[in-house]
């Protein structure tokens, strides 16, 4: 059945328990009690728009099933804000089923990381990795996973195989795992290094 604009869109009363859904928000993170804004009955089921009562995005569930969903892959404490955003989008773009984009922008996080390290802009790829190792932030163990990272993002512009979903996944972790040793344990650290005083030695 098709939305005609007729059938009733159900506002749940703001008093009643219905009016609320408890859910973890796709667009913050964030697990609230949300404000359910409307309903509507379809013979397949129950579709419910709720906003996030953390960050004031609006979600859909079809059903019971959320979207957007939960965002893939682990929140990154520390990153430039270029870093950030990109590294976000990549993790937006998991939730949407958008693999090759996923990829793509994983590759281009490599070049951000370089660049803000001092690399220059409109270098290659290969460049970028040579850079970071030359710098001491790529260690050898680390080489074979980081290089995937712009393997992977290669094959996903040149190639017209389609990256599949656990391919994209294990780009975007291999990612989070290189912003979180460059950046996010400086970043705790600095937390700690900061409020120290020197011990006297013993
Ligand atoms: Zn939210």
């Amino acid at each position: 059945m098709r939305f005609t604009g007729t059938e009733p869109l159900k506002t749940p009363d703001i008093r009643q328990p219905e009016s609320r859904y408890t859910y973890t928000c796709g667009h913050c993170n964030t697990k609230v009690s949300g404000i359910v804004v409307s309903v509507y009955e379809t013979p397949l089921g129950t579709v419910k728009w709720v906003l996030c009562t953390d960050c004031g995005y609006g979600s859909v569930l079809n059903d019971g099933s959320l979207y957007p969903s939960m965002l893939f892959g682990p929140i990154i404490e520390g990153l430039p804000q270029e870093v950030k955003e990109a590294y976000q989008e990549a993790r937006n773009c998991m939730s949407v089923r958008a693999y090759t984009a996923c990829e793509l922008l994983c590759r281009k996080i490599l070049m951000h990381v370089s660049v803000e390290k001092g690399a220059k802009e409109k270098e290659t790829f290969a460049s970028y990795l040579t850079f970071l190792s030359e710098q001491g932030y790529i260690t050898p163990p680390m080489t074979k996973w980081v290089s995937l990272i712009r393997e992977h993002g290669g094959k996903a512009t040149h190639l017209i195989e389609k990256p599949e979903k656990k391919r994209a996944e294990s780009t975007l972790m291999f990612t989070a795992e290189l912003l979180r040793l460059i950046y996010e344990m400086e970043h705790m650290a600095s937390q700690y290094i900061a409020k120290t005083q020197p011990e006297k030695e013993t």
